[in-house]
């Protein structure tokens, strides 16, 4: 494996989901009709192809499930999905050596990138971590949300390596590991007991493990 680039999910691998969740409890509990139908639409748009305006769509179908106008729910998935859920993330911190891990990464010369499929330079900076990445995908910008292969293909031709060059990490077998992988990605999967049939190249529950993996990788 000739390593030139990292590439990393953010929500669920860069810090904790379940932090999260927590913290955003009172808002899920105040939302919770919204947060369901919005949890719909999300997995109703990872099928569907081809899409031709992503946010128009996302609003379209939110605005059925609802009940409401496409602009009023258009306006609800920005203030209350994109805005407010950032909010909550000010108080959830990154999981333990990350910065450590990328700066070990940089400092042994490869490039650094993150993809997400929300907004991703606001979260970076909330996170403390703006300013270090080569590339940042918000897949919704490339229409398409993971595992579909649109956003690992604005990745490759973001950091201009061939995919064989690039490790994606995330916490998802089916959207990070799998779409990874379809289009020639090696995959790291970040998970507490791995599927015994995982496609993953490699496994690991803390960044430690990742850090050592990658840097023996180098020069191989
Ligand atoms: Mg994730």
């Amino acid at each position: 494996m000739s390593l030139k680039a990292v590439a990393f999910d953010i929500d669920g691998t860069l810090y904790s989901n379940t932090r999260m969740q927590l913290q955003s409890l009172p808002f899920a509990v105040r939302h919770i009709r919204l947060l369901t139908a919005f949890r719909r639409v999300r997995q109703e748009l990872r099928r569907v192809r081809p899409i031709e305006d992503f946010h128009r769509l996302q609003a379209e179908l939110f605005a059925r499930e609802i009940g409401e106008t496409p602009s009023n729910a258009a306006q609800i998935i920005e203030t209350v999905f994109y805005r407010r859920w950032e909010r909550v993330l000010e108080r959830v911190p990154l999981y333990p050596e990350v910065r450590e891990t990328v700066d070990a990464f940089r400092n042994a010369g490869l490039k650094l990138a993150v993809a997400s499929d929300f907004p991703v330079q606001r979260k970076l900076a909330i996170l403390g971590i703006e300013g270090i990445w080569q590339c940042e995908v918000s897949t919704e910008e490339t229409g398409y949300l993971k595992p579909n292969p649109e956003p690992f293909y604005a990745l490759l031709q973001c950091l201009a390596q061939q995919p064989a060059e690039v490790l994606y990490v995330g916490n998802s077998y089916h959207y990070d590991v799998a779409g990874a992988k379809a289009v020639g990605m090696p995959a790291a999967h970040l998970v507490c007991r791995p599927p015994s049939d995982s496609i993953a190249d490699f496994s690991f529950r803390h960044f430690a493990q990742l850090r050592r993996w990658v840097l023996a990788r180098l020069g191989e």
